[in-house]
């Protein structure tokens, strides 16, 4: 029988492209439910999956910061059958905490992880009832290990880290799924948002040094690193479309090949110093480390390439 998905997020990047990639399935397994916080905001998605409109796709209002928003939309699904949830919508944030205002803080955590706790309040309970349901959350490198300068953009992914590796245990027990995705730089709309509101922001909180590491360290090398390790959405899209068609998904699966060197290293020292010093280092001992790096990336990339192979897709 066709699967159920809901996605939040559906009107650019990496939850247009899951939603396009589900509704388009050759042998049409899913329904896609594919949702976004402002219908005005869809035709992108039509445009990418036209034939399937009204067919294996449906557009629907939701957003994840209002549970009313949450609950209508899943109220108006037939006996609100959800067998798939991919919690996708989120948002960034960068720069210098002394820099940003609480209430800027509190959106992203809001969004990126008080957004999965409120679908999962309304979803959840159906799911245990039938004792099936998978439930895919977009979350990020960034979920593993933080970054300089994306101290709260991290703090919320790791958040949803925490929170789905609780939440795994009780789920096993009524036989669902959860799987966290987790990839690196992916050129979406969200990298250039990001970008911009970095370039804007007011810096006259900082000190010199601060601001100096952050416009000219952080903000000059931000486009050439989604240039070099950036993934497309539709890439991504693929990877998840995999772990939704695999018949044992893994608890947590990286899409980006070469950036696994760099969350490898905080499984390689349980001091948590390895990853640190290396950051810093690349940051700011940039030239000599760098180079070192990519070599390493680039030894390691046939390895890694092996790590997706977990299990047979369900036919
Ligand atoms: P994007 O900006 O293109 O997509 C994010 C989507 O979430 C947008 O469509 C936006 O409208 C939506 N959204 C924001 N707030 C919402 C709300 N309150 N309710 C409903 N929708 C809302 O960026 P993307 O890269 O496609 O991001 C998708 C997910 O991938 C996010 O969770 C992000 O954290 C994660 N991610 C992105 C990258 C990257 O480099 N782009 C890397 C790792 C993880």
């Amino acid at each position: 029988a066709q699967k159920t998905v809901l996605i939040t997020g559906c009107s650019s990047g990496i939850g247009l492209a899951i939603a396009a990639k589900l509704a388009k399935d050759e042998q049409k397994r899913f329904k896609v439910y594919a949702t976004m916080r402002n219908l005005e905001k869809k035709n992108s998605l039509v445009e990418a999956a036209e034939e399937c409109m009204g067919k294996t796709m449906e557009i629907k209002q939701l957003d994840v910061c209002s549970e009313e928003s949450i609950h209508n939309c899943v109220s108006s699904i037939p006996d609100r059958h959800i067998d798939i949830l991919v919690s996708n919508a989120g948002m960034g944030l960068i720069g210098p905490v002394e820099c940003q205002t609480i209430q800027e803080m509190k959106n992203v955590m809001d969004t990126n992880f008080f957004g999965l706790v409120r679908l999962l309040k309304e979803i959840l309970p159906d799911m245990k009832k039938r004792k099936s349901g998978h439930i895919v959350i977009i979350s990020s490198v960034m979920g593993i290990q933080g970054i300089l300068f994306n101290d709260v953009y991290a703090a919320s992914k790791f958040a949803v880290e925490g929170f789905c590796e609780s939440l795994a245990i009780q789920a096993l027990k009524f036989k669902l799924q959860l799987s966290l995705i987790e990839p690196g730089p992916v050129i979406t709309e969200f990298e250039r948002k990001v970008y911009e509101d970095g370039m804007k922001m007011d810096l006259s909180a900082a000190d010199k040094e601060t601001a100096d590491m952050f416009t000219n360290i952080y903000l000059k090398n931000y486009k050439s690193i989604f240039q070099s390790l950036g993934q497309t959405a539709e890439d991504v899209a693929e990877h998840t479309k995999r772990i939704i068609l695999s018949e044992n998904p893994p608890f947590r699966h990286q899409t980006n090949t070469l950036y696994t060197p760099m969350t490898t290293l905080k499984y390689a020292d349980p001091n948590g110093d390895l990853p640190i010093d290396t950051f810093y280092k690349m940051v700011f001992q940039h030239d000599k480390i760098f180079n070192a790096s990519l070599n390493f990336i680039k030894l390691l990339r046939w390895r890694s390439k092996k790590s997706f192979d977990f299990g047979k897709p369900q036919s």
